[in-house]
């Protein structure tokens, strides 16, 4: 062995970051490897969106929720597909780890809570700078005045065991020049205690992600940064991980079709769109689906018979989403005096357009139910209000529900004898079961840090072998 900690940690997104703060609580000797030459993964480039059912917000807001309410929209978006354990736990700590990155991280949210597709009500707090970095910055800042090294460019290519079955440590290439898997010099690396696999989701891996579900073809982009990619879970299969649920892999429908990845485009849908505003399909210029179901069920209904959509939402909409200016400027929203205007540059048939907006206003005005089952927010005004805005949509590869199977404790379970595999822990969306089907927007922090501060407890308790 080269190097020998007590607790070695691959990946530095929110689950990897979040198991070394609380393994650096216990033991002094931890570290982090990240093969890329930044941290942060997908989790700084995420839009920084937490769910918490019970929080303070909605306390103030007199919103009336719970985790049990919390688990149920997961169940029903996940459609039963969930390992109900594992959501039950996201669900009931989702109050406690939002105050833990608010009292131990010291992040900043925006005052008002937002109501994201598929949950009942609204629940999802949102960082000041509407980005996960809001969340990753304090962690790393946090990790620097622990002590705790983050090793950038080593990558992971195997896990070693003992004769015995434990997990004793890692191989890894070090000074890696991504994507090169040959790059770099071998190095082995000893864990005392424990190992923790935190690296992350495979959507922007088009060899993997294509051989689990045939439909997400090479062409299709992802919103994901370029090292989400799957050898990370396929070096914990070697190990003898149990693979869950790898072909359920999840398209997000707000993303913008004239920027590349996850861009600015996707916040302003996600927070003004879809909920202040409405989805229309550009040939028949009407509406076609509730605009604040889940995510699976939007994506299909945006992919069925070969629709092109657009959001609309007018100036009062537009203003809930903290990414309008920097949307405008990149012209991934478009911005107009009248809907004749928008609907000219949007090649939208007018009469239907503006007949569909009517009817919709209609509702608001006067507080009748949605015919598609929208939930219509308590501050919705009509959309009339000028200037308006338009954003064209296109479904991309966001978030992969499977991976490897961990126990309630983050355990890493073995595929033949079901039992965990010492001394190997798992966090984040490298594990698989907690969403089943579909997960829902602002549901991925929440299950980030609260199952990488269960493993980073958990890892730290194991007594160090000799
Ligand atoms: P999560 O949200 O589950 O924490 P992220 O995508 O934010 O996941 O972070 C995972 C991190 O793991 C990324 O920064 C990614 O570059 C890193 N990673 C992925 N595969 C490897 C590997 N084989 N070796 C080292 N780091 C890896």
């Amino acid at each position: 062995w080269a190097e020998e900690y007590d607790i070695v940690i691959i990946g530095s997104g929110f689950a990897g970051l979040s198991a070394a703060i609380e393994a650096g609580k216990v033991c002094p000797s931890v570290i982090v490897l990240e093969k890329m030459p930044v941290p942060g993964g997908n989790s700084s480039i995420s839009g920084g969106l937490f769910a918490a059912a019970g929080s303070p917000l909605q306390a103030r807001e007199r919103i009336m929720d719970s985790p049990e309410l919390m688990l149920s929209d997961m169940l029903a978006a996940g459609l039963e597909l969930n390992n109900k354990e594992l959501a039950r736990i996201v669900a009931e700590k989702s109050t406690e780890t939002l105050l833990w990155t608010i009292k131990e991280l010291g992040v900043k949210y925006k005052p008002r809570l937002s109501h994201l597709g598929g949950h009942s009500v609204a629940r999802t707090y949102n960082t000041a700078n509407t980005s996960g970095s809001g969340i990753i910055k304090p962690m790393l800042a946090k990790c620097r005045d622990m002590g705790i090294p983050i090793r950038l460019r080593t990558y992971l290519s195997q896990f070693i065991l003992t004769k015995g079955g434990e997990m004793e440590g890692v191989a890894v290439r070090e000074n890696y020049i991504f994507p090169n898997r040959e790059s770099g010099v071998l190095k082995r690396i000893r864990a005392r205690r424990a190992v923790i696999l935190a690296t992350g989701g495979f959507s922007e891996d088009k060899e993997f992600r294509v051989i689990q579900d045939p439909k997400l073809t090479e062409d299709i982009e992802s919103t994901n940064h370029q090292g989400a990619t799957a050898e990370g879970l396929i070096a914990a299969l070697k190990a003898g991980a149990t693979p869950v649920q790898l072909s359920l892999i999840q398209l997000g429908p707000w993303a913008s079709r004239d920027e590349e990845g996850f861009g600015v485009g996707s916040m302003f849908s996600m927070l003004a769109g879809f909920p202040y505003g409405i989805l229309i399909d550009v040939r028949t210029g009407r509406r076609f689906i509730n605009e604040q179901a889940d995510r699976k069920l939007l994506v299909d209904a945006m992919l069925s018979s070969g629709r092109e959509s657009i959001a609309i939402v007018d100036q009062k909409g537009g203003q809930h989403a903290s990414t309008l200016d920097q949307c405008l400027k990149r012209g991934v929203v478009k911005k107009f005096e009248s809907i004749e205007e928008l609907a000219a540059a949007n090649n939208v048939p007018l009469a239907p357009l503006k007949e569909t907006i009517d009817v919709y206003n209609s509702l608001i005005e006067k507080g009748r139910e949605d015919m598609f089952g929208k939930p219509l927010p308590m501050d919705l005004l009509p959309i009339s209000h000028p200037p308006y805005y338009s954003i064209r949509l296109i479904s991309k590869v966001h978030h992969c529900m499977g991976g490897v199977q961990i126990n309630a404790e983050a355990q890493v379970v073995h595929i033949e004898t079901h039992q965990p595999i010492s001394r190997f822990y798992a966090a984040g969306e490298v594990t698989g079961g907690v969403h089943g089907a579909s997960r829902l927007g602002s549901n991925a922090i929440p299950e980030c840090i609260t199952f990488g501060r269960i493993a980073g407890k958990n890892a730290a308790a194991q007594k160090p072998r000799t």
